[in-house]
């Protein structure tokens, strides 16, 4: 595979640059390619079965990438488990994949039975006596291998996983380095953690191109001052995040082209970039270029992108997200599968090579949403949009899927969770707009006869329950509770009624 091979060449032309930093610790790309290697050759002498993924478990650390990239020199797809999410739902997913085997590189052992996956601390590999010897690009996963596997909300209560291959992810790796700015050993941030595709936007990326991944933990997130120390000494160059990640540094005015001199590059993808934000970070870094980028982890992160010039800021109230990477297409179909006309909504669908071959596992699934089409993958993405002068636009969910702070979740599956809760009779999620955008979500709850005396205790004993089955930005800011849910005349949940009766 063309990626596997270009760092492999850097390892050796480059061998002292920084590939990823984390607090405190950094790896070059010597050290990468030689560590991944190791954990390569230990992998193979376990003989898993061939294409079963292997788990990931970490946080920021550069054994992360070593792990990553020692799975798939080894034959085998990784499954990114940030430390985030709960071990119930690490348990779904373990289900859900079939994995053999976890690697540990959290550095605290895990406290969890995993049914059919043996765990493995990183460290246990690193003095593992294992004969390093070179492994051959043939051991390598290629073209339509998995490459990675992205568990993602799903509306049954079940994360489903996205499987990304080889191909998808050198289509896309292809488009970020022809058509950016990015065009050799440049410094990138990255905000997302890996159990999210944001976070491949950079990884791959500057890999392929001799580039150092600068990483934010979430620790940093947390506090503010230790996130802009960090920043200033981070020499970003391209900065990919979400734009809720951007507005929360832009509340800061010291965040500009003076804490960041040699920014050139803003990327965005995953949820509606604003245009007061656009404006604010044109006029703080003058000498940047912004793109606004949209795409489903089923497309492999992104596929359609526009730089968000002062002239778009003027032309439109809201942004287009950009026209699609020329590997690609864009339909735009009406209820009845017909292709709407110029500037009519319709769904998204997206035909290309960067298109998800299906959830693993789920034949049901991948088929509702999965097809083919003239020999390429197609894939509904339940987006509405349209077109306009070649400029996709985004008009929303068709579904109850919704973006929260820069992630995504399915109302049903945190419906799903809180219903089996013993304290709920029955419950809704509804989200709770300002300016178009989440601010936060809401449970409306009819209460299970209970022990407690006050609202805030059945709040958080059922809180408590939630955060052992979802991870902590799924579970709802605010509860409240009735007799009964509100329907509407024709027999649905009145889910407008309770959002009226929250902002009243
Ligand atoms: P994810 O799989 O987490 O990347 O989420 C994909 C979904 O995020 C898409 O299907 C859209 O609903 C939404 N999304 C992605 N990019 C954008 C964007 N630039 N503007 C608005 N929504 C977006």
């Amino acid at each position: 595979m063309k990626l596997l091979h270009s760092i492999h060449d850097f390892s050796i032309s480059h061998p002292d640059t920084p590939a990823f930093i984390s607090p405190n610790r950094e790896i070059n790309y010597k050290e990468l390619w030689q560590q991944s290697e190791h954990v390569a050759n230990w992998i193979l002498t376990k003989r898993l079965p061939k294409d079963s993924a292997i788990m990931v478990y970490g946080h920021m650390e550069p054994e992360m990438i070593v792990s990553f990239l020692g799975c798939v020199k080894s034959g085998h797809p990784y499954i990114p488990i940030d430390t985030s999410i709960p071990l119930e739902r690490i348990d779904r997913i373990s289900k859900s994949s079939q994995s053999e085997l976890m690697i540990n590189v959290s550095g605290t052992p895990l406290e969890i039975n995993l049914p059919s996956a043996k765990i493995v601390e990183f460290n246990q590999i690193v003095s593992a006596n294992v004969e390093v010897d070179k492994v051959e690009a043939t051991n390598w996963v290629s073209e339509d291998d998995n490459f990675y596997i992205i568990y993602t909300s799903g509306s049954t209560g079940n994360p489903k996983g996205v499987q990304i291959s080889a191909n998808n992810l050198q289509s896309f790796v292809n488009w970020m380095t022809e058509d950016f700015p990015i065009n050799g050993q440049l410094c990138f941030l990255n905000q997302a953690p890996f159990s999210f595709d944001l976070s491949v936007m950079d990884l791959y990326p500057a890999l392929a191109t001799g580039g150092s991944i600068f990483a934010i933990t979430k620790e940093m997130i947390a506090r503010p001052k230790i996130l802009f120390e960090a920043l200033q000494k981070s020499k970003t160059q391209i900065w990919t995040s979400t734009p809720s990640f951007v507005q929360m540094c832009l509340m800061d005015p010291s965040f500009n082209d003076g804490l960041l001199p040699e920014l050139t590059c803003f990327l965005f993808c995953g949820e509606i970039l604003p245009v007061p934000i656009s404006r604010q970070l044109l006029e703080r870094f003058p000498n940047a270029k912004v793109f606004n980028t949209y795409g489903p982890t089923e497309a492999t992160v992104a596929v359609t992108s526009v730089e968000i010039t002062r002239d778009i800021l003027n032309q439109y109230q809201s942004l287009p997200v950009g026209s699609p990477k020329k590997d690609t297409k864009l339909l735009l179909l009406d209820e009845n599968g017909s292709e709407t006309a110029e500037e009519e909504k319709g769904e998204i669908i997206i035909v290309g090579p960067s298109v998800s071959k299906g959830y693993l596992g789920e034949s049901g699934l991948t088929e509702k949403v999965f097809f083919t089409r003239d020999g390429e993958m197609a894939y509904r993405t339940g987006d509405a949009g349209y077109m306009e002068n070649n400029l996709l636009f985004y008009k929303g969910r068709m579904d109850f899927q919704i973006k929260l702070h820069g992630y995504r979740m399915e109302l049903e599956e945190i419906e799903h969770h809180i219903s089996e809760s013993k304290y709920v009779k029955s419950a809704v999620i509804v989200p709770i707009y300002q300016n178009d955008k989440i601010e936060y979500l809401t449970a409306a709850i009819v209460p299970a006869k209970h022990e407690f005396e006050k609202e805030y205790q059945l709040t958080s004993a059922i809180k408590k329950e939630l955060g052992e089955k979802l991870p902590a930005y799924m579970i709802p800011r605010k509860f409240i509770y009735q007799e009964e849910l509100p329907m509407t005349p024709n027999g649905k949940i009145d889910r407008k009624h309770i959002k009226e009766k929250v902002l009243a």
